[in-house]
């Protein structure tokens, strides 16, 4: 097999619903058609071996988190994802490995409704680009900018996990079978949240996903609308069983600073917290309200409560240069 049979066996040919696709994979560049009255969001996201995963990543968990990671972004924006384009470098066309691929790929992108409408292929050591493009009506989208003062801070899911089967994994601390399993369920296919990202525009004053710790995360929206907050370590919404097994500085830091998350981290006025814990419901996402947003003040941007003593935190999260 080489290149071209690659392309064509297994992604042009597989059949795709017509999402707004004039012309697909197969010419120079793809030709689609946005919804009339909408804003296009475009982004991307890498994953590369030995950086984002082990070599030993099963190939459907790679691609259910390569489209996962990016629908992240989109769901951030409370965007509706609906055309991906895929560049892969592969050490070689491995038959097996890629059907394995390319089923996960095609079944994570039927779920959001996301068309593959191109990419480039290379040799080369594992990675993978995913640029995705969704839609927001337009001027609705949610940005890290419009916090204010006073408002809510929500986080939606379960924070942590991942961080904690990663920290099994690099043998910071053993976690047990069970909760381990759980765990790395969260780590290998993560469960973006769009439909609760597009629910809550008119609703949601600022929104950003958790990929790099939600203490780091927290701050860009702060330092994106100059505010501070206060969040309460009570209120975290983890594992019951996590935090029991964890001292509690390794499970507040994988809470905190762990990543790879991809919940949503929200604000919003105080006076729509009804309607957020619908939308919840609706969503069939367990919503926390965590915190409050306050005036900027000095220095530190963020202050964690604990047993009633309040002190700064400083995010640890993550950052492929520090
Ligand atoms: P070009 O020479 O113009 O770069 P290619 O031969 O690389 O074109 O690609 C041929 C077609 O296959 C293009 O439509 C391209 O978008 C698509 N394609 C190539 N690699 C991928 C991939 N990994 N995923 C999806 N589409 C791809
Ligand atoms: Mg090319």
């Amino acid at each position: 097999m080489n290149e071209f049979d690659f392309i064509r066996r297994y992604l042009a040919a597989h059949k795709q619903p017509e999402n707004g696709v004039a012309l697909g994979i197969g010419d120079d560049a793809a030709i689609v058609r946005p919804g009339a009255g909408c804003d296009l969001h475009i982004s991307c996201d890498m994953l590369v071996c030995g950086r984002h995963f082990f070599a030993d990543h099963p190939p459907d968990a790679l691609a259910h988190k390569i489209v996962a990671v990016n629908v992240s972004d989109m769901a951030a924006m409370g965007a509706k994802p609906r055309w991906m384009l895929l560049a892969a470098a592969l050490p070689e066309l491995d038959e097996n490995w890629l059907a394995a691929f390319c089923d996960s790929l095609f079944a994570q992108a039927r779920r959001y409704g996301i068309s593959l409408i191109g990419g480039d292929t290379t040799r080369g050591d594992l990675c993978f680009s995913l640029t995705i493009a969704g839609e927001t009506p337009r001027n609705q989208a949610l940005r890290r900018s419009g916090a204010q003062d006073g408002d809510d801070i929500w986080v939606s899911g379960r924070i942590g996990l991942a961080a904690a089967a990663l920290r099994h994994r690099l043998g910071a601390f053993r976690l047990p079978e069970s909760l381990l399993a759980a765990c790395q369920e969260r780590l290998l296919r993560p469960e973006p949240r769009p439909k609760l990202g597009s629910r809550l525009l008119g609703t949601a004053h600022a929104a950003q996903d958790i990929s790099d710790g939600l203490a780091q995360d927290l701050c860009h929206i702060l330092r994106a609308s100059k505010l501070a907050a206060e969040i309460d370590a009570a209120a975290l919404p983890s594992s019951p069983e996590l935090k029991r097994l964890l001292p509690y500085a390794d499970w507040l830091s994988c809470v905190l600073d762990g990543g790879d998350d991809y919940e949503l981290l929200f604000t919003a006025p105080p006076a729509a917290r009804l309607r957020i814990e619908q939308i919840g419901r609706d969503c069939a996402v367990p919503l926390s309200r965590i915190g409050r947003t306050q005036p900027e003040n000095g220095a530190d941007r963020l202050w964690l409560r604990e047993n009633g003593h309040l002190r700064p935190y400083a995010a640890q999260g993550f950052d492929h240069f520090a």
